[in-house]
């Protein structure tokens, strides 16, 4: 477990592309955090770091954005409106899972329970100090050297 403390978006987006450099095929990133914490600037850095070069924005009204690079796809989920089963069957959740793309959740709160036990957990949350985030990060490494 690591804790990582941002002071703008660019430094949550520099997080996550170090973490989406170090991520295999079938890495599921369970992203736990309030509206605007930073989920979603998390994600635009995290697909950068899978070498994936697309528009990120919060899949909230689509459900799950793909994101399609030259050698790998991310699937980027918003769990903020699951409410159910069918909900969750209408997404792809499953498929993509079994087909072993990688994902990146928001709002993993809402499917704790079906999550992947060797997922790894993101939780952003904010901090006293203005713009200030602090990111923890569960079952995954950053090379801390490279954070700057
Ligand atoms: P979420 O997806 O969690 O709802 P977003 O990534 O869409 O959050 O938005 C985060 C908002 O917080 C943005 O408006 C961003 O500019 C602002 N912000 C301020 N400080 C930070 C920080 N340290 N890290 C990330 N976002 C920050
Ligand atoms: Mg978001």
């Amino acid at each position: 477990m690591a804790n990582y403390k941002t002071q703008n978006v660019t430094e949550t987006e520099k997080i996550g592309f170090l973490l989406g450099n170090t991520v295999k095929d079938g890495t599921v990133v369970a992203m736990f955090g309030d509206l605007g914490a930073g989920k979603t600037a998390f994600t635009r850095g995290f697909a950068k770091g899978m070498d994936i070069d697309c528009d990120v924005s919060s899949p909230t009204f689509a459900l799950v954005n793909e994101y399609r690079g030259v050698k790998r796809t991310l699937y980027h989920f918003d769990m903020y409106r699951i409410s159910g089963w069918d909900d969750l069957y209408s997404t792809g959740y499953f498929d993509y899972l079994d087909a072993g793309g990688c994902l990146i959740i928001e709002w993993s709160e809402n499917i704790e329970a079906i999550l992947p036990e060797d997922c790894i957990r993101v939780t952003i949350t904010k901090t006293d100090d203005f713009n200030e985030r602090n990111i923890e990060i569960i079952g995954a490494e950053l090379i801390e050297d490279t954070c700057g």
